[in-house]
């Protein structure tokens, strides 16, 4: 549909005059984050084992109901969760009966007395016994106490190492034991995970947020059904204060254990299977002031006014922040939601709003319709003032909502939500199941957006499109709109089970948003943009570091890791993989069979797997195949060996970091595709092989001169053709560089760096790749080739190699010298030919080429005489103002910039050219502003970070500063989390010394549970070793050769 038949109206504000704003004194809680976790152990042998003499004089009237007894570790648990509520039973017997062997059975119950008992105090052990038949009761429990120590003390002495610590292996039994809640009493639930035996069915949820003292009132009515008999309910809470709860209208007493952010109600009857009942929490908390929970938000508006929001970011585990939940995303329920706030606001949820009432206070109510059975993480709610702009389409309202300054930059975003929202309605032959459809632009967001079911929260650099904005902006705001979209089936219509699956759903939302953009807007040259990211991917999973597609996760930190280049680029790549395997329409009837399979239900690998098996055929085991590339890490190299008419192939794990492998025996169901000298520039030239061996044969024609392997590099895999092999492909790109797709050439460029850095070919035979670039003039190859010319000479210039750095300053200048000379300056309508430009231009700058330093100085003097109102092409934006911030009042004149200007994406690039800068005291200005948040938006460090680190000036100072402000940083960026993960790599992956590596392991190594497990740390400490490895191979050839 067009633009011009979309009908537009828009959600009326509120004009009522504020009456009266009441300040209610409210119990608040202002810490900023969760505790974290406390280790089990650390719990048991401080609190639990002085207790138990102690429990024996208590009453044993409390008896354990069948799934109190929950013995095993954390890690059996999550296993015990695949199965169904009957095999659990059966595990936590054969549990109950081990533990018993174990003597662990009398602990347990011991800790459940005492947990019935509120008279319980350490000072006063026996006072309240108050049992008539005393002195033989107590003494036959002393005796049994003494017979079950004596049965542990034999039980735990021949495998227990007594140290000045004592005995770890006695101390990792009290694991089991349950934890304390915080009122002294034990908490009934030993487990990261909820039970299974009480399922949600729906929420009332009423809110009252303050945002003149920043806090909110909650009230929830969680309405839900037991599936299993059972005395407990536990649930998700954190960072609240809980007033009353009433269970069936009865008040009831809430245990919390704070560390796994769960609190629980103990019951003396059991609550009957099938049953359904209704928990009331009334409650209060802080609006948060990190990014997730119900957050408060601020910017400064045009009039320099401050102005404050409320909005949420749950996913992954902070809608317990908001309010008492279920939060598993399989625990799905329907939500009624009403919101009171101040006549100046109006408030958005996941559905319509359906009335709204004027209340005796001058207050206003809203009601908002229930929404289907959905996750917790996908619920969302925002008090703000805000402006939009509305379409209907397909009976859905389409609305793009933006702060009122910025309201005229969102014309762009919804005519894209509404082009794509129709697209995915007919691809997935499934309606978009819900009547409205808002996009919200929120200052102040950390991640890229979040797909909230009918209310998707954007950065405003990824929804708002203004004058100044690029084609390649708007292919940013396109991906992210058409990545939101495609979740609104992957993740909010079908959901993972686990965030183990998280795959499930961002590798689709990404392969999708890849796939739809390609289709429907071509001239936004997506699929080089994709090339990229299979690129980034690979380069992340040939690290020992990286982990499986699908990984066992369980702690809040496994979880928030989850959220990385795995989940997200390798998930999109294998589906781009399988998509090719077994053709585009076939995978497109799958894709529909599973969404109808699952739909509003949740999934895991082998679901999506059987869905795509039925329409697969017989000549591909898809769940085989797939299951190689999902539930192992890493990714094949492809080493090929052309004798004559014969190919012999191998295949291993392609792993940079060989020396510290977990397993050499990986093996792959390998999609291989090939093309050869006499057909190689088309898709019907492609010929596939399904290679699942260590070693195959492949058998060719006599004539063939060439094999390139890996057609356009959709498969996820690195190709090695020996020595001669290579000779012939670099031979036929010098004699006709069209020979291969510019995809191909890509791909040869980045496999040929991967060997090399695998010590599989020597830099030599790159270089003598490159000799062929003379003729190369399409994006993806040059592109790849500077970004691996650059990478390199950023890490000589850490090294501080002088002589070295601006030899390859020479090579690359010789290489790419007359492509960035020949750049125009002007307005450029394709997006690949921006790409290509940018990436010239900057490195061209950088370089302090003087064609490209002179013109930059030139349009900027020209945009500050105009006022800024001359338009510099966004493309090429960063290079011009990176090329102004290096003198002092080009720097000042930027800040200035940054802190008025409203569009966005050219505040984002002001924003990079300041931290570009070379003067130091300006370098520890910004990073120390960003972090504070005051001038410069703390969402935008991790940018920050990673520009300064590119520089040589600056790269010190930013890995000093991230070691004095760790605990900062984990206080704004949850641990695991992907600003954090960013961070870790741009401070830590230029070093290539011993020094540093010696220093980078003793800084991580020192924080212990402050983020030392951290994946990205191993990341960082490889990626440090290869860099030094590399060094010492090569250093040498680049002297010769350079
Ligand atoms: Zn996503």
């Amino acid at each position: 549909m067009a633009i011009s038949n979309l009908t537009f109206k828009c959600q009326q504000k509120k004009t009522v005059p504020v009456l009266s704003r009441p300040c209610r004194a409210m119990q608040t809680n202002r810490q900023e984050r969760a505790p974290l976790p406390r280790n089990m152990i650390e719990n048991s042998m401080f609190e639990e084992e002085p207790d138990v003499v102690d429990l024996a004089k208590e009453s044993p009237s409390y008896p354990i109901d069948s799934d109190d007894v929950v013995y095993e570790p954390r890690s059996s648990r999550l296993l015990v969760r695949g199965l169904g509520e009957n095999d659990m039973d059966e595990e936590e017997e054969d549990y109950e009966s081990s533990a018993r062997l174990l003597g662990m059975s009398f602990m347990n119950r011991s800790s459940n007395q005492r947990s019935a008992s509120s008279s319980y105090t350490r000072q006063q052990p026996s006072g309240s016994c108050s049992m008539p038949s005393a002195k033989k009761t107590v003494a036959g429990i002393l005796v049994l106490i003494i017979v079950a120590s004596i049965a542990m003390v034999i039980y735990f002495l021949p495998r227990c190492t007594f140290s000045k610590d004592g005995c770890h292996k006695a101390n990792s039994s009290m694991e089991r034991i349950y934890p304390v809640a915080s009122n002294g009493e034990l908490f009934p639930w030993t487990d990261l995970r909820l039970p299974n035996s009480v399922r949600p069915v729906q929420y009332e949820l009423w809110l009252f947020p303050n945002l003149t003292t920043m806090t909110f009132q909650g009230n929830v009515n969680i309405t839900m059904v037991v599936m299993q008999g059972t005395k407990k309910i536990v649930l998700h809470s954190s960072d609240m204060k809980i007033l009353k709860a009433t269970f069936q209208g009865k008040e009831v007493k809430i245990l919390e254990y704070k560390p796994w952010q769960q609190i629980a109600i103990k019951f003396s009857e059991e609550l009957k299977k099938g049953q359904q009942y209704v928990l009331n929490i009334l409650y209060t908390a802080s609006l948060s002031n990190s990014y997730d929970g119900f957050y408060n938000s601020s910017y400064i508006d045009t009039t320099g006014k401050r102005r404050v929001l409320a909005a949420t970011q749950f996913e992954p585990l902070a809608a317990r922040k908001a309010f008492p939940c279920f939060d598993e995303p399989a625990f799905k329920a329907s939500f009624l939601i009403k919101i009171k706030r101040e006549a100046e606001y109006i408030s958005l949820s996941n559905m319509h709003k359906t009335k709204t009432t004027n209340l005796p206070d001058g207050f206003f109510e809203d009601e908002f319709e229930k929404s289907m059975n959905m996750s917790t993480y996908l619920v969302a709610f925002i008090v703000a003032n805000f402006s939009c702009l509305s379409a209907n389409v397909s009976n859905t309202l389409v609305s793009v909502y933006a702060v009122p300054d910025k309201k005229d930059q969102v014309h762009y975003a919804l005519k894209t939500a509404t082009e794509l929202l129709q697209f995915y309605n007919t691809f997935f032959e499934i309606k978009y199941p819900l009547s409205k459809l808002d996009l919200v632009g929120i200052p102040d967001f950390l991640a890229g957006a979040m797909e909230n079911w009918g209310l998707i929260t954007f950065r405003e650099t990824t929804l708002l499109v203004g004058n100044h904005s690029s084609p390649i902006d708007k292919q940013l705001v396109t991906s992210v709109i058409a990545h939101e979209l495609a979740h609104q089936w992957f993740g909010n219509l079908v959901t993972m089970r686990w965030w183990n699956d998280l795959w499930l759903n961002e590798g689709f939302a990404t392969y999708m948003q890849y796939m739809s953009i390609e289709t429907k807007y071509p001239e936004l040259d997506i699929d080089n943009e994709f090339l990229n990211v299979r690129f980034r991917a690979m380069a992340k999973d040939s690290l020992n570091s990286s982990h499986p597609v699908s990984s066992k996760v369980t702690t809040p930190e496994q979880v928030e890791e989850m959220f990385d280049s795995v989940s997200y680029e390798k998930g999109a790549s294998i589906l781009l993989m399988l998509n090719a395997t077994l053709s585009e329409k076939a995978f497109q009837k799958g894709v529909i069979e599973y969404l109808r399979n699952y739909r509003g239900g949740n999934t895991e690998n082998e679901d999506l797997w059987s869905s795509l098996s039925q329409v697969a055929g017989r000549s591909i085991n898809v769940s085989q195949m797939m299951n190689t590339w999902t539930v192992q890490k890493g990714f094949p190299l492809v080493t090929v060996n052309k004798i004559g008419k014969q190919v012999k192939l191998t295949q291993e794990h392609f792993l940079l970091n060989a020396d510290n492998a977990t397993n050499h025996s990986n093996l792959w169901h390998i999609p291989l595709t090939y093309v050869n000298d006499t057909c190689s520039n088309s898709s019907s030239c492609k010929q596939v092989f399904l290679f699942k061996d260590k070693v195959a044969t492949l058998e060719v024609s006599d004539s063939v001169k060439w094999l390139k392997f890996n057609y356009k590099n959709e498969g996820f895999y690195i190709v090695d053709y020996g020595e001669n092999g290579w000779k012939d492909l670099i031979n036929a790109l010098n004699a006709n560089v069209s020979v291969l797709s510019h995809e191909d050439r890509a791909s040869l460029i980045n496999n040929i760096f991967a060997l090399s850095r695998l010590g599989k070919v020597s830099f030599r035979q790159v270089l003598n790749l490159f000799a062929y670039l003379h003729n190369e003039t399409e994006t993806a190859p040059l592109t790849e080739a500077l970004t691996q010319l650059n990478h390199i000479l950023r890490l000589l210039e850490k090294r501080s190699d002088l002589l070295l750095v601006s030899r390859m300053a020479v090579y690359i200048t010789e290489h790419f010298g007359d492509l960035m000379d020949s750049q125009s300056w002007g307005e450029e309508t394709s997006v690949s030919k921006q790409a290509l430009r940018s990436a010239l231009l900057e490195t061209a700058c950088s370089l302090n080429r003087p064609n490209c330093t002179e013109q930059a100085k030139s349009l900027f003097d020209q945009w500050i005489a105009s006022n800024k109102t001359k338009v510099i092409p966004g493309d090429l934006l960063r290079a011009v103002l990176s090329v102004a911030a290096q003198s002092e009042d080009g720097w000042t004149e930027l800040l200035d910039t940054y802190k008025h200007s409203i569009y966005d994406s050219e505040k984002r690039k002001t924003l990079e050219a300041l931290a570009s800068t070379q003067n130091v005291r300006k370098i520890v200005w910004i990073l120390k502003a960003a972090l504070e948040g005051s001038e410069i938006q703390t969402p935008e460090l991790p940018l920050v970070i990673s520009t300064v680190c590119r520089h040589f000036a600056g790269h010190l100072y930013a890995w000093d500063f991230v070691k004095e402000n760790w605990d900062k940083l984990t206080q704004k960026f949850p641990i695991g989390s992907f600003p954090l993960q960013s961070i870790i790599m741009s401070t830590t992956s230029q070093f290539s010394t011993k020094m540093h590596l010696e220093e980078v392991e003793q800084f991580f190594g020192s924080l212990k549970d402050r983020g030392s497990q951290m994946r990205s740390i191993q990341e960082a400490t490889e990626t440090i070793k290869l860099n030094m490895r590399w060094m010492d191979r090569n250093l040498a050839t680049l002297r010769t050769w350079l």
